[in-house]
């Protein structure tokens, strides 16, 4: 199996780290994700470039700058700024529908997952909470697809952990987010600039999901 990354950058920012390291708290190297470095750990081929198409028909991704790149399946990871006005499979709002297994709900060999996806069954927030841990599942249900197995099903967390950066190497957590029940929930974490996790709670973090 060959896989292949095309993205526009290179160095993708870590939106969650942008308040910190514009703040100071994080050097860019930290702040950024080495994606040809990345590619080279998953055995990938990485382009840099901008995907303008899609050609169904023919099976290929039409890029900006390179040749139409043949494929055998597809999966869109733009994020939630796209330019979708003409975007197969795009629903309202402009997000592409997908069923549980990350499928597009217009052709079953393009997927999709991250902020670009919408699950009809599943209203999600556009958080990299649910694009993180939509990950492995796209990863395993693409394989699946290609072998003819069957896919399973993403079944999201139903609550999670917000975090909001106080800027002083700080953050508070106003709310467990999905538990309405917990709602009044409010600790002071300490974010330890050098192991990036909260070090310090109070002793109710122990009803928390782990963020990711
Ligand atoms: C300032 C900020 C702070 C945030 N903080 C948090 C947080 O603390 N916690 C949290 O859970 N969520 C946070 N979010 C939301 C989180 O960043 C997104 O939910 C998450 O990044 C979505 O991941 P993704 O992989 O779907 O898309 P992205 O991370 O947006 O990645 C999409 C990638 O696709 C590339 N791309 C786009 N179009 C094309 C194209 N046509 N061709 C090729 N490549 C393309 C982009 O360059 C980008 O690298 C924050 C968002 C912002 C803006």
């Amino acid at each position: 199996m060959c896989l292949t990354v095309i993205c526009t950058d290179v160095h993708t920012p870590s939106s969650g780290m942008l308040p910190g390291y514009v703040s100071g708290h994080y050097s860019y190297d930290e702040a950024h994700i080495d994606l040809p470095r990345l590619a080279v750990f998953a055995g990938a081929r990485l382009y840099r470039d901008d995907v303008v198409g899609i050609d169904r028909a023919g099976g290929k991704v039409l890029c900006r700058n390179r040749p139409p790149l043949p494929y055998d399946r597809v999966s869109i990871n733009i994020g939630s700024t796209p330019h979708l006005s003409g975007v197969l499979g795009a629903g309202a709002g402009g997000f592409v529908l997908v069923n549980d297994q990350l499928q597009t709900l217009t052709d079953l060999n393009i997927f999709a997952a991250g902020d670009i996806a919408a699950m009809p069954n599943y209203p999600l927030e556009k958080a990299g909470v649910f694009a993180v841990r939509m990950g492995l599942p796209l990863a395993g249900n693409l394989r699946r697809n290609v072998q003819g197995r069957t896919l399973h099903a993403y079944q999201p967390q139903s609550n999670w952990l917000a975090l909001i950066s106080t800027g002083n190497c700080y953050a508070n957590t106003p709310l467990n987010h999905g538990a309405p029940e917990d709602s009044s929930y409010s600790a002071s974490l300490n974010l330890h600039r050098a192991s990036k996790t909260p070090v310090s709670a109070n002793s109710r973090t122990r009803h928390l999901t782990p963020a990711p």
